[in-house]
């Protein structure tokens, strides 16, 4: 700014005025200095002046970081090899949330372009898929990976306003919480919302009274997909009238909704006229190839009729299903990622100075256990740390320099692997 020289009519900007106050801090020119002068008696100190800088500043940085990010979107070839390296699986899932993912920052760079006629509307996505197959998993490394805040909510605890439970906005707050309060990234970042099956107006609720968790949650759920500007109580918990509210536009925030919808694939077997198994009491879910078959035909007709409301539905218009991990698919995510479990244990033996192996049998023991629980990977760790534990407690007292081999029998627990006579070879 041209500092003393005056905005609009000749006089000089600078006021040397005894008795003036800075008009931004109310502090007088004896405790501040020179004021600069503006029409109408307005002045402004020294270090409201630095202020306003660094706060444009900021300002000029955010923005230049926003254009950063969305200059360099990701095509959805990059984004699924990137996910090939975290997540096993899970194609035709990993397909669908690219070009979803990649189009969405695509329309926020689109946004920035002023003269744009053309709006592209938002799609949130819904995962539908077993339990522990890699929704929230999948969700979450493409947040890292496009470096946006990512959180993840639960929709089970939402109620409706006046029952015991969280306001939808809450789930807001987590994302604030993960950009660090910075309300512009959290207003482009990802919300994962898990269990929205759950809501479904004809699922188990328990309430005799009401239905509190139904379809009054996905009625304050719609707005906050759709796009509107929420106002989220800094402390979470229930709004009242004499809170401060912080407001959130959620109209660029990308949604991914995901639910295991038990029962789901039989809805769909009937749309597409195929018998049940059984008379009614076995679901598809006995059949782990024909649940998969059903699954990859889902439509938005199947999850309107397991108990969605339509608003809500429409709001989420890319659905994509994943499959039940097969067993070879949970030995891979024992053994591929970089923090794998089996990599965990090999690290401890390594650490007293011997080695472990798993044989390939093994190993598909340990898959056939987790796949039992019906948990998906999730299993895996308790069944593995199960089998470990025995051995763990002996390690420390073994010689140093051994090789040990984790063959089925000692899975089976038929077999000691540090009295094995065999263990010692190379
Ligand atoms: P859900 O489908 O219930 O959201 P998660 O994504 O939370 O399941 O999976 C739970 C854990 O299981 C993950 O943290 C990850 O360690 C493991 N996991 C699940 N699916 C996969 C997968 N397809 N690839 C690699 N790890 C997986």
């Amino acid at each position: 700014m041209p500092s003393g020289r005056d905005f609009t009519s000749g006089k000089r900007g600078s006021s040397g005025k005894k008795n003036a106050n800075c008009s931004f801090c109310r502090k007088s020119y004896r405790e501040v200095g020179p004021l600069v002068e503006g029409p109408d008696d307005v002045y402004v100190c020294g270090e409201c002046i630095e202020l306003c800088q660094s706060i444009l500043d900021q300002e000029r940085r955010r923005r230049g970081e926003s254009r950063k990010l969305f200059t360099n979107v990701p095509t959805p070839r990059e984004i699924v090899e990137h996910l090939n390296e975290y997540v096993v699986g899970q194609g035709d899932a990993k397909k669908v949330l690219a070009v979803a993912v990649h189009n969405h920052y695509k329309r926020l760079m689109l946004k920035e372009e002023a003269d744009s006629d053309v709006e592209i509307e938002k799609s949130n996505i819904m995962l539908i898929g077993p339990t522990g197959c890699g929704k929230t998993l999948l969700a979450k490394t493409l947040a890292k990976y496009l470096q946006v805040p990512f959180a993840i909510g639960d929709a089970t605890t939402l109620t409706e306003a006046g029952y015991v439970g969280e306001d939808v906005e809450n789930l807001l707050l987590k994302l604030l919480h993960a950009a660090d309060f910075d309300i512009e990234a959290a207003q482009r970042g990802i919300l994962f919302i898990d269990e929205i099956d759950k809501i479904g107006k004809t699922s188990n609720n328990v309430s005799i009274t009401r239905d509190v968790s139904g379809e009054g949650v996905q009625q304050a759920l719609l707005k906050m997909l759709e796009g509107t500007v929420a106002n989220v109580p800094p402390q979470g918990g229930r709004k009242h009238p004499e809170q401060q509210y912080i407001q959130i536009d959620t109209t660029n925030i990308l949604f991914i909704c995901g639910g295991t919808f038990v029962g789901l694939e039989d809805i769909i077997a009937k749309r597409l006229g195929r018998r049940m198994i059984g008379f009614g009491t076995d679901s598809m879910q006995d059949d782990p190839e024909r649940h998969e078959d059903a699954l990859a035909n889902v439509c938005v007709d199947d999850v309107l009729e397991f108990g969605l409301i339509p608003e809500l539905v429409g709001r989420l218009p890319v659905i994509s299903s994943l499959l039940r991990l097969s067993e070879d698919d949970l030995v891979k995510i024992m053994v591929e990622p970089k923090n794998s479990l089996i990599r965990q244990y090999k690290k401890f033996f390594e650490m007293e100075g011997s080695t472990l192996e798993f044989t390939d049998e093994a190993l598909h023991e340990i898959a056939k256990i987790a796949n039992e629980k019906d948990t998906g990977a999730r299993g895996l760790r308790s069944v593995v740390e199960g089998i470990m534990f025995e051995m763990m407690y002996e390690l420390p007292d073994q010689e140093p320099g051994q090789s040990y081999v984790v063959t089925p029998a000692v899975i089976r627990g038929e077999e000691n692997m540090f009295s094995r006579d065999d263990t010692a070879a190379a």
